[in-house]
């Protein structure tokens, strides 16, 4: 479709400010990929991102696809500290474009509910969007899946873990988030065996996305996986 504001305000790459698009052709070959899925607990590798049956915590699965630097670490930031909600559309057809794995493929088969991790009030509303959200709302819709909001509150306004030491970062996000008070009224009935897929743009240590699945889990969700673009 003609898009007026594109002719006014042609997209500039969020990642070499080159015209034409939020994350053009070239930055997108430079972009690496992640050669290998993690475990989300002990962070060591693991086929397909399944947790090893040995490991504890509350993913059961993990799925990122590019290395958490330059092109797209420069993109991600744009859109979440500069506000630059526009690029997030590029972002995630291109990691559709390179997502691949068997095992993932059979959890979105079970019809998971897409949760984006939610940013508190505070950072919500000097912020306006929940990048999180946007992901998900666009792979939501990719996917034909379910996505809700309605059952984690971010009760703590934790400081940016990028900021912190990786002790810290555990700390700084215990009990970060609650159950809703929608949740807690209708009860957990509408978690009971629903598998849940948590959106986040990026997984550092997974403490943030550990924290939303533990209230999952309480609440009665079976399955846990969880999906970032960037590692
Ligand atoms: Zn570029
Ligand atoms: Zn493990």
């Amino acid at each position: 479709m003609f898009d007026l504001l594109d002719l006014l305000f042609p997209p500039v790459c969020l990642s070499c400010n080159k015209f034409g698009q939020f994350f053009c052709s070239d930055c997108q070959t430079k972009a690496e990929i992640l050669d290998e899925t993690i475990c989300p607990f002990c962070l060591q590798k693991t086929l397909n991102g399944v947790k090893h049956p040995k490991c504890k915590g509350y993913i059961d699965g993990l799925i990122s696809v590019f290395k958490y630097k330059k092109e797209v670490q420069k993109i991600i930031k744009e859109i979440k500290y500069r506000y630059y909600k526009a690029g997030v559309g590029k972002l995630v057809d291109f990691f559709l474009k390179n997502l691949r794995n068997s095992e993932f493929d059979k959890f979105l088969a079970s019809k998971p509910i897409l949760v984006p991790i939610p940013l508190h009030s505070k950072k919500m509303s000097a912020r306006g969007f929940n990048q999180a959200q946007l992901i998900a709302q666009i792979l939501a819709k990719s996917w034909q899946l379910p996505i809700s909001n309605k059952f984690l509150v971010r009760a703590k306004n934790t400081q940016v873990q990028a900021e912190l030491k990786k002790a810290q970062r555990q700390q700084n996000m215990k009990n970060a988030f609650i159950p809703s008070r929608e949740i807690l009224k209708i009860g957990s009935k509408s978690l009971q065996n629903k598998n849940i897929l948590l959106v986040d743009d990026v997984w550092t240590t997974g403490s943030t996305m550990q924290e939303a699945a533990k209230v999952l889990k309480k609440l009665a969700a079976k399955k846990i996986w969880g999906v970032t673009v960037a590692r």
